[in-house]
C-alpha cells in the first residue's frame, strides 16, 4: 500500500452526511467517479466511468445533483440536466490535466488551420475536455468520445470524414488507431507551438493528434509489467489505454475502466491480475475480490485532481444546498448547443 494515501474522515463528518441526506430524500442524488476515495463513495447513489455517469443524468430526477468528480465531467452533466435541476462540484477546483492541455481558443486556430485546405476534417473530442471545447467540435459537426466507446465513434468519424482530428489524449488516439488497423503512415502529431501557426494535415494522413497525455496514466511503463511477470509468471497485465502505446502493446488488455472491473469480475479464482489504472479503483477491485482473485497494483498513480473532493467537501456541499447558497455548475448560454450536440452525437450512436 507504499505510496497509496488512506483517507477517512471522523465518524462526525459522515453521520451529518447521512442525516442530510436523509433531510433531501428523493430531491437529492450523490453520483461519483471510479476514481474517487472509499470516503467519498461510500456515500454515492450511483458510481461510474465517464460514459456510464454521462448516460445516467437522463434517468436522475432529483433538483439537486452533486458530482464527486472532476470539472469537466461535472460541466457535462449540468450541460445534460433538466431544466430546473442543479449540479454541484463539491471541490470547484478539480480540474484534470489533460483537460486543460487543450484551450478552446487555441483548439479553434489549429483547427482553421488544418482544416485550411479543404478536406473535410472532424474533431473528435475524448470526453476529457471543457465544455469550451465540446462547443468547437459540436460547431464543425463532430463528436465526443470515452475510452469505452472511442473504437466505434472513431470508425464512425473515420467514415464520414477524410481526416479524423482527435484530441486531447494522443495515447487513448494512437491505441484506438491500432485497435483499427490504422497504419502508422496515416497517423500525425499537430503542432501546437506558436499558437498553432505550423499546425497542417500532412497528405495521406487520416488521423491528426493532439499532443497531449495523462500523467496518471503515462506513469505505467512496460518495465513494470516486466517486473511483475518476473515476480508473478502467469499473471496478466491489464491497463487503460491513456496509458502509452508501448504499455498497451506489452499488456494482456487494455479497455476501459468498465472493461477493468468487468475483467476483475470475470477472472478465474485463483489467478492473478496486475491492473494500470487510478490506484482507488485498483484498491477497491482488491478488496472486492480477496480471496478469488488477487489484484495488485501495476504501480501506484493516484489522481489529485480527484482527490480534491473528500468527505468534508461533500459535506460543506451539503450544507451549502441546505442553506440555499451553495454554488452550482453554471454552463454557459452560447456553448450549450454545439456542446450538447457533440455529446449528443455519441450518445445517439452508441444507443443504436
Ligand atoms: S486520471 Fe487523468 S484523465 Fe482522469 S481526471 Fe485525472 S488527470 Fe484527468
Amino acid at each position: 500500500m507504499k505510496g497509496f494515501p488512506i483517507r477517512r474522515a471522523s465518524d462526525e463528518v459522515h453521520e451529518r452526511i447521512d442525516a442530510l441526506r436523509e433531510y433531501f430524500g428523493r430531491d437529492l442524488v450523490i453520483v461519483g467517479h471510479h476514481y474517487q476515495c472509499d470516503d467519498v463513495v461510500a456515500h454515492v447513489d450511483r458510481v461510474g466511468d465517464s460514459l456510464e455517469l454521462a448516460r445516467m443524468m437522463d434517468s436522475i430526477e432529483a433538483r439537486h445533483v452533486i458530482f464527486c468528480g472532476v470539472h469537466f465531467m461535472a460541466e457535462s452533466a449540468a450541460l445534460l440536466a433538466r431544466p430546473g435541476q442543479r449540479v454541484y462540484l463539491p471541490a470547484p477546483d478539480a480540474s484534470c490535466v489533460m483537460s486543460e492541455m487543450t484551450p478552446a481558443a487555441l483548439l479553434e486556430k489549429v483547427f482553421d488551420r488544418v482544416s485550411a485546405e479543404g478536406r473535410r476534417v472532424l474533431p473528435l473530442a475524448y470526453v476529457n475536455t471543457s465544455l469550451a471545447v465540446k462547443a468547437v467540435v459540436g460547431r464543425h459537426g463532430g463528436a465526443v468520445c470515452t475510452s469505452a466507446n472511442a473504437d466505434r465513434i472513431m470508425r464512425w468519424a473515420l467514415e464520414n470524414g477524410d481526416a479524423v482530428f482527435f484530441l486531447p489524449d494522443r495515447n487513448l488516439g494512437i491505441n484506438t488507431a491500432e485497435r483499427l488497423g490504422l497504419s502508422e503512415s496515416a497517423r500525425a502529431l499537430v503542432n501546437i507551438r506558436r499558437d498553432g501557426e505550423q499546425a497542417f494535415l500532412p497528405d495521406g494522413v487520416r488521423l491528426l493528434l493532439w499532443p497531449g497525455c495523462c500523467a496518471v496514466h503515462a506513469c505505467f511503463r512496460p518495465e513494470l509489467a516486466e517486473a511483475a511477470r518476473r515476480k508473478d509468471p502467469g499473471a496478466r497485465i491489464l491497463v487503460h489505454p491513456e496509458c502509452s502505446p508501448a504499455m498497451v502493446r506489452t499488456s494482456d488488455g487494455a479497455g476501459s475502466t468498465s472493461y477493468l472491473i468487468r475483467e476483475a469480475e470475470s477472472a478465474r479464482p485463483g489467478s492473478v491480475l496486475y491492473i494500470g489504472t487510478e490506484s482507488n479503483l485498483v484498491h477497491r477491485l482488491m478488496v472486492r475480490h480477496a480471496g478469488r482473485v488477487r489484484i495488485e497494483p501495476l504501480t501506484e498513480s493516484t489522481c489529485s485532481n480527484m482527490l480534491k473532493v473528500d468527505a468534508e467537501s461533500l459535506l460543506r456541499t451539503l450544507e451549502g444546498i441546505r442553506r440555499g447558497d451553495a454554488a452550482d455548475v453554471r454552463v454557459d448560454g452560447a456553448m450549450t448547443a454545439p456542446a450538447r450536440a457533440s455529446l449528443q452525437r455519441m450518445l445517439d450512436y452508441c444507443a443504436r
